[in-house]
C-alpha cells in the first residue's frame, strides 16, 4: 500500500486521520509541530512519543524530504542553487537568494514544463508531472535545514514561485502549498511575501483571484504586442495580450493588489523605445510594476541580452510614460545557470 503523504496535509486533516486511528487528538498537535515547525524527516526524531508509535507512524505516513544532489554557492553574493532528487527520482531546482531585507527562495512547481517559451530552459526537456504540495514545501524546508547551524538564526522571509514549471498549470497543489507555507504552526510566511509568476493562463488567473490571497501576481509578459509575443510564447495563441490584461484587471479589481510584469529584454526583439511606448500604452490603467530582466542566454537558443544603453533607454522611456520600472539585479552570476539549465545539464549527462 502506498503511504500517505502527510506533509501535504493541513493540521485539521492530520488530526482527523490520527483520531481515526484511535489516537488522542493531542498526538496530532505533537506530530504537526514536529513535522512543520521542527522539520523532522523521521518520526523517530520525536522524543515525546514511544518508539513503537514512531514505528506505526512510519508505516502509515511518508515524510517528503528530497535529497540534495548538488549545491552551488556563489562566492559573490551567497546565492545558493540546489538540485533536489524527489522520492521517485525526478530532479528539480531550487534557489536561495540573500538580500539585505531577508532570504528569498525561488521554488519549482512542476518537473519540467509544457508551456514551450522559446527563451526558457525549463521547457526544453519536456514535462513530467506537477509537484505535490509537500514537494514544493520541502524545497524551502531543505534550504532551511541546510542553515540550521548558522551563527545568525536563519529564516526564509520571501518566496517566489518562479522556478521550473507553470504554477497555474498545477493549480490545486500550488494553492494548497500556499496555505501550508503560510500556516502559523509551520513556516508562517506571510502571503504578502509570496509572488506567483505565470506565463498567462487566463482561467488560472481568474480562479486565483477568487481565492483572494494577498500574494503578488507576477505576469511573464515579455512583449508589447501579439506579433512578438506569439513568436516567443505559445500560450499567447490561446490567451492573447488583450485577454491576459483583461484578466489582470479583473484580478486587480478583486484582490486590489499591484501586479508585477516580467519583461525579459532581448536584443533586437523587444527592446526598442517604440516597444517601450507600446508596452506603456497597453499597461495604462493597471496599477503595476515592470520588472526588466536582461535575458539569460540559454545554450539551446540564440537570444542575446540587450546592451546597457538599450536597457537604460527602455527603462527611461517607460518611466517617462509614467510606468514604474526597475531592472532586476542579477545574483549568483558565478554559478550561472538560467532557471532549468542545471537540471538539463544533469539529465543530459
Ligand atoms: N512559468 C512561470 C514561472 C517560471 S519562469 C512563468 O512563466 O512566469 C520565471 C520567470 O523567468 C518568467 O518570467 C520567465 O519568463 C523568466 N525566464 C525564463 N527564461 C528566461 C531567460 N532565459 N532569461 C530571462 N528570464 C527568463
Amino acid at each position: 500500500m502506498n503511504k500517505i503523504d502527510i506533509k501535504s496535509m493541513t493540521k485539521e486533516e492530520i488530526e482527523e486521520d490520527i483520531v481515526s486511528l484511535g489516537l488522542p487528538k493531542f498526538r496530532a498537535s505533537q506530530i504537526h509541530r514536529a513535522l512543520f515547525s521542527r522539520l523532522i524527516t523521521d518520526f523517530h526524531e520525536m522524543t515525546d512519543i514511544s518508539s513503537s508509535l514512531a514505528d506505526k507512524l512510519c508505516e502509515r505516513y511518508e515524510i517528503c524530504a528530497p535529497k540534495i544532489v548538488s549545491k552551488l554557492v556563489s562566492k559573490l553574493d551567497g546565492t545558493e542553487k540546489y538540485l533536489l532528487a524527489l522520492s521517485d527520482g525526478n530532479i528539480i531546482e531550487t534557489v536561495l537568494m540573500r538580500y539585505e531585507h531577508g532570504n528569498s527562495v525561488c521554488v519549482s512547481t512542476q518537473v519540467g514544463c509544457k508551456m514551450g517559451c522559446a527563451f526558457c530552459a525549463s521547457t526544453k526537456n519536456g514535462f513530467v508531472r506537477g509537484l505535490e504540495p509537500s514537494e514544493i514545501l520541502a524545497e524551502i524546508e531543505t534550504v532551511t535545514r541546510e542553515h540550521k547551524d548558522d551563527k545568525e538564526p536563519f529564516r526564509v522571509s520571501n518566496i517566489v514561485l518562479m522556478g521550473i514549471g507553470e504554477p497555474l498549470d498545477n493549480f490545486d497543489n500550488v494553492v494548497k502549498f500556499l496555505h501550508l507555507v503560510n500556516d502559523e504552526g509551520g513556516l508562517g510566511i506571510g502571503y504578502r511575501h509570496i509572488s506567483l509568476s505565470t506565463c498567462g493562463l487566463v482561467p488560472g488567473i481568474l480562479r486565483l483571484a477568487k481565492e483572494e490571497l494577498p500574494i503578488t501576481l507576477s505576469i511573464s509578459l515579455h512583449a508589447p504586442n501579439d506579433k512578438i509575443r506569439d513568436s516567443m510564447m505559445p500560450v499567447n495563441h490561446k490567451y492573447n495580450i488583450e485577454k491576459l490584461l483583461s484578466a489582470c484587471r479583473e484580478y486587480q479589481r478583486i484582490c486590489g493588489r499591484r501586479i508585477s510584469f516580467e519583461y525579459a529584454l532581448i536584443s533586437g526583439v523587444n527592446d526598442s523605445p517604440d516597444n517601450a511606448r507600446e508596452l506603456a500604452s497597453r499597461l495604462k490603467g493597471i496599477m503595476c510594476h515592470v520588472n526588466l530582466i536582461p535575458v539569460n542566454s540559454i545554450r539551446e537558443k540564440n537570444f542575446k541580452k540587450s546592451t546597457k544603453n538599450d536597457i537604460i533607454l527602455f527603462t527611461n522611456t517607460l518611466k517617462n510614460c509614467k510606468i514604474n520600472a526597475t531592472v532586476r539585479r542579477k545574483l549568483g552570476s558565478d554559478i550561472d545557470a538560467a532557471c532549468g539549465q542545471l537540471r538539463n545539464d544533469h539529465i543530459n549527462k
